[in-house]
């Protein structure tokens, strides 16, 4: 009875690792697919992130632009209201009646004219501002076109790359979904872990002439011995990918 048990328990780590391999080259094959379409899914995100900051610039340039404005016609109204105050004091000096009055209105016009001079610089400064942001907008507006035509390009030939395989894709998918069902969660989570951490995706490998067939690295005779008998999942130490022998899954 103990026998019998012990049998099927051995059987059933077999079961195990075939399922883990079917599983593996269903994934393999969705990797293939990925590869193909290559680096154009980052591209595309990478210029959709580009364009959204070159938009993000040019909105905050024009509203730069436009405070920049204000500023120029609040600077040119004061200037015109200092030179009617001017005008005013001016023939208010044709009346005076004393020094001190003479004086003061002197004063006064002196001020307000430093007062335009202090405009009219602001003026230039504020000028030379806006122009060189609206310089910078329009760089940036043939700037985001371009980089808006490169997005629909690669968008396109994407796009014609997924709907080539994405039926094969979906259906690779089922699969895998359906061989997921069959192992056991933690081996699934373990295999998982493996796969994410191994270069090329590959969690189960076979051995090959006597050494992992993931990494390369030599595999000691005894744990030869232990993966040829397939009675134990068992890892690869370099590596940490499951190794099988390829007999087990009709492999040579
Ligand atoms: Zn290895």
């Amino acid at each position: 009875m103990a026998r019998k048990q012990q049998e099927e328990k051995e059987v059933a780590v077999e079961d195990k690792l075939r399922t883990l391999y079917h599983l593996q080259q269903k994934l393999s094959e969705i990797d293939e697919i990925k590869t193909l379409r290559g680096e154009l899914p980052l591209e595309v995100a990478d210029l959709e992130d580009e364009i959204i900051g070159l938009d993000t610039r040019i909105k905050k340039y024009e509203a730069e632009l436009k405070e920049t404005e204000v500023a120029i016609s609040n600077q040119k109204q004061k200037a015109k209201d200092s030179a009617l105050k001017i005008e005013k004091y001016k023939e208010q000096l044709d009346n005076v009646r004393n020094n001190r009055e003479f004086d003061h209105l002197s004063k006064e016009i002196e001020f307000e004219t430093l007062e335009i001079e202090l405009s009219e610089k602001k003026v230039k400064e504020f000028t030379i501002e806006s122009k060189a942001l609206a310089e910078e907008i329009q760089k940036s507006k043939a700037f985001i076109g371009e980089r808006k035509e490169d997005l629909a390009q690669k968008k396109e030939e994407l796009d014609s790359i997924v709907s080539e395989t994405k039926q094969q894709e979906e259906q690779l998918r089922e699969e895998v979904k359906t061989i997921e069902a069959d192992v056991e969660p933690r081996l699934l989570t373990a295999f998982k872990r493996i796969r994410k951490s191994a270069r090329n995706g590959l969690a189960v490998v076979m051995i090959e002439r006597g050494a992992c067939g993931g990494c390369f690295n030599k595999i000691p005779p005894q744990k030869q011995m232990d993966i040829k008998i397939g009675k134990k999942i068992i890892v690869c130490e370099y590596c940490g990918r499951v190794m099988i022998d390829p007999e087990l899954v009709g492999a040579e």
